[in-house]
């Protein structure tokens, strides 16, 4: 047998041989899905299907690197002939090519999120709607969910049952604005994220001939993370299959994580219709984990109903038990996990990159990082606000933006006036809504700016027009990517104004723009990279998912990131953090069924990033903007199977610790607490003195490592409230929520909950078993 096709298991050696006709592998995490789409492009290749017709969409573009270089193990440079990428990577790329069908110029702008939402702020305005009504956020979210599902702004206004939702939601003017904001991104030469997606689909559906070239072209396509396409997605997938017909999905529906993005379970289930010789692969063998995580996994996810049954087991070793850490505060989460790193890297003589922090949300990771950074581990945050995401570095981004596409308003809007030259915003409101009007690009009324508009504000106008066109010079002489950038940082004053900042933001942020010039440097120099141009750098840099940002060469560093952003990736030891009710999982998704088992997916996909060691942690207390607040212990911790749990052995004593002695020592019992007598007071186990922001700076921000930061009062009077004396009508307080009054119980089995209507927050569903209540 070939190499590369030793040691795989009896189903995975049929899915990566499988010859012509469509594939689908439908299997549990670690089952090795990705490994084996990855093997199979490698032996088409091997077998002589040129690379230029394999097209393979991955969920980041690391993955997709990471996919390129193994195959190139095998097969050799050829693979990187080979269109692999994100959906939005690979439809931009199709994009650029086609764009004159779509009245699009191949320089368009991809707007990003902050782009689209302050467009959508001009526009409010300038139709004269309120904007507490009218938030970017919603506008921006109802746009983009109707074009996930393909619907253009034109259906949008004429469907009755749209406009009925919208007055429902008090929102009768999301059509128009949807819109607005369509003509205004396409007289900009701008697509948003979804843009790429719609108008791929648009293009495909309008042009046969444009479709019929792709269809022709990429003879085999392939799709990892297939439970995560949306309808848009997967439409445009099977178009471009429909010819070949040879489609390889893979995916696990356990693990689908992105409802909230419009991604759709029903892909999986449509497919066998959409295909019906498909050859369905089942892969039932773990080769990631331990037996006991795999088994923890297995036992959380029975819990779902809305699930396609598979059979997941490994032939690993059994492996420990999954440790629960307790903590009082955040604080002291963090600290607790970063000794626990360091003992195990000494202990076990791990590296940085074998652990990983994992989290619900990327606020999480600060308490992380300074326990972290006290330890001197090295770490990488990968997500939250990256570094193209910082002011400095998107106002340069925007000056070239601007140098490559005129047209482009937000950018236009960025740097109008920066570095100052006294340009008012309703100078700058004004060219864009002329722009709009006379259906003519912001460029055009900029560099003709008297024949618009008249008086003093012109001249600095007509001075940047002069400055924009210099560079345009530049692009127009085939000057590569970074010559251009470091004579636009340069000559704008963007560097000069933060050169003059001598602060030490401003030497950062100087820094931060100089690191950008070296990135660009580097772009041009990467022998892989074809087309050094300024505007394929910016391409490339605006398709960067949270998942992509890049390593600083520096790779032993423990990784930090989102739940979400782990999929497809594992670690030797997981911590997956922040197990608290209404943070994971989030307040957000606890009203409805469907929610909470998305949630529980999330949970599944944690787990199953661990190889060997697996470490659950829950804090007592968090800050959450700037006030202290009580948290219960997530339901999670409760739904694994209490046979594969155990609580750490080093840990601290916090507020729970005088129950340990009444009661069985198991991991479930350590973190649930026995039913209180209704009334009954109980004492906080330390009697430390409450901590508030202020004494914690007055305490010269060392760590206490003594005592919980829970403030006496809360932890005194508020019980856990799983006792039947509570009932309708009963006014009650909550330490989250403040006062209430019960208005419903529901008690079905052992799942027992209250409906609360509270004062100021609103109504609220709790579970008796983990809301604390005090009745008044
Ligand atoms: P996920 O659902 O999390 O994306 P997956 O199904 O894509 O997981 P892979 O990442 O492909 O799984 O594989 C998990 C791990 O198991 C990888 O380290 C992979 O190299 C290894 N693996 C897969 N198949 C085998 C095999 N036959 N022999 C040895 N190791 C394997
Ligand atoms: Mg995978």
């Amino acid at each position: 047998m070939t190499g590369y096709l030793s040691g795989l298991n009896e189903p995975q050696a049929q899915a990566v041989t499988h010859g012509e006709g469509p594939l689908m592998i439908i299997a549990g995490a670690g089952s090795g899905k990705t490994r084996v789409l990855t093997l199979r492009i490698a032996h088409l290749i091997e077998n002589g299907v040129d690379p230029f017709r394999i097209l393979s969409l991955t969920f980041t573009n690391k993955a997709a690197g990471e996919m390129r270089d193994r195959i190139e193990k095998v097969v050799g440079f050829e693979a990187r002939n080979i269109w692999m990428g994100t959906f939005h990577a690979v439809f931009a790329k199709i994009l650029r090519i086609e764009a004159r069908y779509l009245g699009y110029t191949s320089d368009f702008s991809i707007y990003d999120t902050d782009d689209s939402k302050s467009l959508i702020k001009s526009i409010v305005k300038e139709l004269n709607l309120d904007d507490k009504t009218y938030k970017p956020n919603v506008v921006f979210n109802r746009i983009s969910g109707a074009k996930n599902n393909l619907i253009s702004a034109d259906d949008y206004l004429a469907n009755k049952l749209f406009r009925a939702d919208d007055e429902a939601a008090k929102l009768p003017e999301i059509g128009r604005l949807y819109k607005a904001y369509t003509t205004r991104c396409f007289q900009a030469n701008a697509m948003d994220f979804d843009d790429l997606l719609y108008n791929t689909n648009v293009l495909f559906r309008d042009f046969p001939e444009v479709l019929n070239k792709y269809q022709h072209k990429f003879q085999y396509v392939l799709v990892d993370e297939f439970q995560d396409t949306n309808v848009a997605q997967y439409l445009i997938t099977r178009k471009l299959a429909a010819v070949h017909r040879n489609i390889a999905v893979v995916g696990d529906d356990a693990q689908s994580i992105y409802a909230f993005r419009g991604a759709n379970i029903q892909n999986i289930l449509n497919f066998e219709k959409d295909f019906p010789e498909v050859k369905v692969v089942k892969l039932e063998q773990n080769y990631r984990s331990t037996q006991t995580i795999v088994n923890a996994a297995n036992s959380v996810i029975a819990r779902n109903k809305a699930q396609l049954k598979k059979n997941v087991f490994t032939a690993n070793e059994e492996g420990g038990l999954i440790e629960v850490v307790k903590a009082s505060s955040d604080n002291e989460e963090g600290r607790l996990i970063a000794s626990a790193i360091f003992e195990e890297k000494v202990n076990k003589g791990l590296r940085n990159t074998d652990f990983a922090i994992l989290y619900r949300t990327n606020a999480q990771s600060r308490s992380f990082e300074e326990a972290l950074r006290r330890q001197n581990i090295k770490y990488r945050i990968i997500g939250g606000l990256s570094f193209y995401q910082r002011k400095e570095i998107k106002d340069l981004l925007a000056y070239l933006r601007f140098v490559v596409n005129q047209s482009d308003e937000e950018a236009f809007k960025r740097i109008i006036n920066l570095p100052k030259r006294g340009i008012g915003d309703t100078t700058v409101a004004k060219i864009a809504v002329t722009a709009a009007e006379n259906q003519v690009p912001v460029w055009e009324v900029v560099s003709n700016i008297t024949k618009y508009i008249s008086g003093r504000a012109t001249l600095p106008i007509e001075s940047f027009a002069i400055l924009i066109k210099s560079f345009k010079l530049l692009i127009e002489e085939g000057k590569d990517a970074y010559t251009v950038a470091a004579h636009v940082a340069k000559t704008s004053g963007i560097l000069k104004e933060l050169y003059e900042d001598k602060t030490v933001e401003g030497l950062s942020r100087y820094e931060n723009v100089q690191e950008l010039l070296n990135a660009i440097k580097e772009f041009v120099d990467n022998a892989d990279n074809e087309d050094k141009t300024i505007s394929s750098f910016l391409q490339t840099v605006s398709l960067l998912t949270n998942a992509d940002e890049s390593d600083d060469g520096d790779t032993d560093r423990v990784t930090l990131m989102t739940i979400h952003g782990a999929k497809g990736l594992e670690f030797k030891n997981v911590y997956v953090v922040g197990l608290e009710e209404g943070l994971f999982p989030s307040q957000m998704m606890l009203e409805k069924r469907e929610d909470l088992e998305e949630e529980r997916r999330l949970f599944y996909v944690a787990i199953t990033r661990a190889e060997s060691k697996l470490t659950f942690s829950y804090a007592e207390s968090r800050y959450n903007w700037g006030r202290l607040n009580m948290c219960e212990p997530s339901r999670f911790l409760y739904e694994v199977d209490q046979r594969f749990l155990t609580t750490s052995k080093g840990r601290r004593s916090g507020g729970f610790d005088e129950y340990r002695n009444n009661v069985e020592p198991t991991a479930m019992n350590f973190i649930r607490k026995p039913s209180p007598t209704p009334g009954s007071v109980q004492k906080p186990a330390s009697e430390g003195s409450p901590t508030t922001p202020a004494s914690r700076l007055a305490n010269g921000q060392r760590p206490s490592t003594q005592a919980t930061s829970v403030p006496q009062s809360a932890s005194t009077d508020f019980v856990a409230s799983d006792t039947s004396t509570l009932e309708e009508g009963n006014r009650v307080e909550h330490p989250k929520f403040g006062k209430g009054t019960v208005k419903k119980m529901d008690i079905n089995g052992t799942d027992r909950k209250a409906v609360i209507q509270f004062d100021t927050v609103g109504e609220k569903t709790l579970l008796l078993s983990f809301a604390k209540l005090r009745i008044l």
